[in-house]
């Protein structure tokens, strides 16, 4: 019988996704800069001003999506649920609203949801771009989506 979870394998190029807050675009950009020979070994994308910064500042090719507003931390979200985003940097800013918090917030939980390591500050950024992980594979369990349709639609 099928198990409830499942083990799926962060590979050692990670697909790393890169997002920041307007006040926090500039700290990512300089973060980028100091990590820019550990970030060249690994698929980097991110919302669409974000990622055309980091590209114009840095020269590291970061694949943009939507602007974050307009859609692009869900556009990221649903890579996590593909399994083709498996790495988030994300420096959100605590002490401005923004228009598209429930969007931040979603992004947030499906992290969780997938097990997907995510910094939302410069410290935990540093934590995990410094961990012996970036150069090696890493397995995590998460639940099995496939056997967890199954179950509901045959109890519910
Ligand atoms: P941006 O989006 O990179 O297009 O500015 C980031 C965000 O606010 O989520």
């Amino acid at each position: 019988m099928a198990q409830d979870m499942i083990t799926l394998t962060i590979g050692k190029q990670k697909n790393i996704a890169l997002i920041a807050h307007d006040n926090m675009k500039r700290e990512l950009i300089d973060w980028c800069k100091t990590n820019e020979e550990i970030l060249k070994k690994h698929f980097l994308c991110g919302t669409g001003t974000t990622a055309k910064m980091i590209t114009e500042h840095t020269g590291l090719p970061v694949r943009g999506y939507n602007s974050g507003p307009l859609g692009g931390d869900q556009q990221i979200g649903a890579k996590v649920v593909e399994g083709r985003v498996d790495f988030i940097i994300f420096f959100s800013d605590p002490l401005t609203a923004q228009p598209h918090d429930p969007d931040v917030k979603a992004l947030l939980r499906i992290a969780q949801v997938y097990d997907i390591p995510i910094a939302n500050n410069k410290a935990t950024a540093d934590f995990l771009i410094t961990s012996r992980y970036m150069d090696e594979e890493y397995n995590h369990v998460v639940q099995n989506f496939k056997k967890n349709v199954e179950d509901r639609a045959h109890s519910l």
